[in-house]
């Protein structure tokens, strides 16, 4: 069997450990098993500095990965810092509780604070270098009586038994099979962050990132956060790092080669008045983090470079994530099936998971059932659909309403939300965070496996 996988993200990533994981034992020699990947960007490290920001790795998404790839589990654990736990605080300065959210403890694997980076490198340490054509951005996928071809911009095509896109929110691979129905569309929120040393902040502030945590700020418009963050070419008993973020609402996605100065002056004007317990006499702490992560000048040399400005583009609900034809030859996974709102926390959790699922139902009709290829690849894409989707309906609700918070507010609006918060603070863990955090792919396929088999008696 042939497999391409289109992108080299984290989901084209780990779907290349799932499918090497469990169908390397294919002893099929008139059909051996080849995975190729195909990604646009030119080499390893352009993608890498490309996919830049830093992220909170839930528990469930390291478990998936640990699954397929224990060494990249292992590194993502060593580049990452603990961040179970939450400060939520409203714009007042007022503390309105702390939240556990994935401790290592309850769930086996702890959520992390990293750099989006490191879960790339982390995935492709361990792949061969020609598993994957860099450079090769795709423009067309059709499906063939029995294949499905990927056309390149440069005009070369190649011929798979099963083509995985996993080509992220803006996936030419949905765009080929649903004709264009389903286009991400932005959502309204604009994401600015980045990474700054501590050094020039108080002590105070810095011995507050440990106790606290990942500090959560909710003002009336708008949201900012910031959490310890490792930096993996740096050492951290001299150099210590955070992430920071700003999330507010508005009408037209910001042009993401803003100046940085325009970007600090709507940050200022926007943060500047917030209140925080590590406010010094004469500047906030939002308006410390915004200056050193936006830099001061619009002078290249003094530019902070790890400035990012995401608007936010999702995906509508598409009620099928295989080619339309039934044949399961064409496969979304990851963001082009379902681009998650960062407010979920779950994205690169949920592309990992959807990964893992694929590999081990290719691996239940290809391998133990023994069915011909086409018959594998339809069931395939079936329970693929019946084994995730309803998951990540739910955790996109979820993340719309995490999401809401975060626009414009009315007074009213804010008492209730504080109220919210306070109440989550007081829950316990298990009461909210079970249903996602807990989720192990592996037993949910092996679930519905076990249920469609009763069915079908
Ligand atoms: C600001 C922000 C913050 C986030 N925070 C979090 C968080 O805290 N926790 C979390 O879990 N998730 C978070 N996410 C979401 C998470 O990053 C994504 O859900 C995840 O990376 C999806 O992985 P993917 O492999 O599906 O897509 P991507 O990572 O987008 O990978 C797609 C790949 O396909 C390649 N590609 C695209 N088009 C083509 C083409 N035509 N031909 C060939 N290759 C192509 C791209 O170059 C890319 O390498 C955040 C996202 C954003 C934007």
């Amino acid at each position: 069997m042939k497999v391409i996988i289109i992108g080299a993200g984290i989901g084209g990533l780990s779907t290349y450990h799932s499918l090497r994981k469990h169908l390397a034992n294919s002893n099929n020699p008139s059909s051996p098993l080849t995975i190729k990947i195909f990604e646009s960007h030119g080499s390893p490290t352009s993608t890498t500095s490309n996919i830049g920001g830093g992220l909170g790795l839930a528990p469930n998404g390291l478990r998936a990965i640990a699954s397929v790839s224990p060494k990249a589990a292992e590194y993502i654990q060593a580049h990452g810092y603990p961040g179970a736990i939450m400060a939520f605080r409203n714009s007042t300065g007022r503390l309105l509780g702390q939240y556990w959210n994935g401790r290592k403890e309850r769930y086996g694997f702890g959520t992390l604070m990293l750099r989006r980076s490191v879960v790339h490198e982390a995935l492709l340490r361990d792949i061969p270098s020609d598993a994957i054509v860099w450079g090769m951005k795709v423009s067309l996928v059709r499906e063939t009586e029995d294949g499905a071809v990927v056309e390149f911009s440069d005009g070369s095509t190649e011929t798979g038994d099963l083509v995985i896109g996993a080509d992220g929110v803006r996936s030419v691979v949905r765009k080929a099979i649903f004709d264009d129905r389903y286009p991400a569309e932005y959502d309204g929120l604009t994401g600015v962050g980045g990474f700054i040393p501590t050094s020039a902040l108080s002590e105070r502030f810095r011995e507050s990132l440990r106790t606290e945590g990942v500090s959560m700020t909710f003002g009336p418009h708008g949201f900012f956060g910031y959490s310890i963050c490792p930096n993996p070419g740096q050492e951290a008993a001299t150099h210590e790092e955070i992430q920071w973020w700003s999330i507010y609402e508005s009408a037209n996605p910001p042009d993401r080669d803003a100046a940085h100065v325009d970007i600090r002056n709507q940050l200022l004007e926007r943060h500047s008045l917030w209140k925080s317990p590590y406010d010094s006499p004469d500047s906030s702490i939002y308006q410390s983090i915004i200056e050193l992560g936006c830099g001061t000048s619009n002078d290249p040399d003094k530019r902070n470079e790890t400035l990012l400005i995401l608007s936010r583009y999702v995906t509508p609900r598409i009620p099928q994530w295989c080619s339309p034809s039934g044949s399961g030859r064409v496969v979304l996974l990851g963001d082009a099936a379902h681009a998650m709102p960062p407010d979920s926390g779950q994205g690169v959790s949920c592309a990992a998971e959807d990964a893992v699922a694929i590999g081990l139902l290719l691996k239940h009709y290809c391998l133990d059932r023994e069915l011909s290829l086409p018959e594998s690849l339809r069931r395939t894409a079936s329970a693929y659909e019946g084994v995730r989707m309803k998951r990540v309906w739910h955790i996109l609700d979820i993340a719309k309403r995490s999401g809401d918070s975060k626009k414009k507010q009315s007074k009213f609006q804010e008492r209730i939300r504080d109220s919210i918060l306070w109440l989550i603070c007081k829950l316990p863990e298990s009461f909210l965070n079970d249903t996602l955090l807990a989720h192990d792919v592996n037993s949910a396929v092996a679930e519905y496996l076990s249920k469609i088999k009763s069915d079908e008696k």
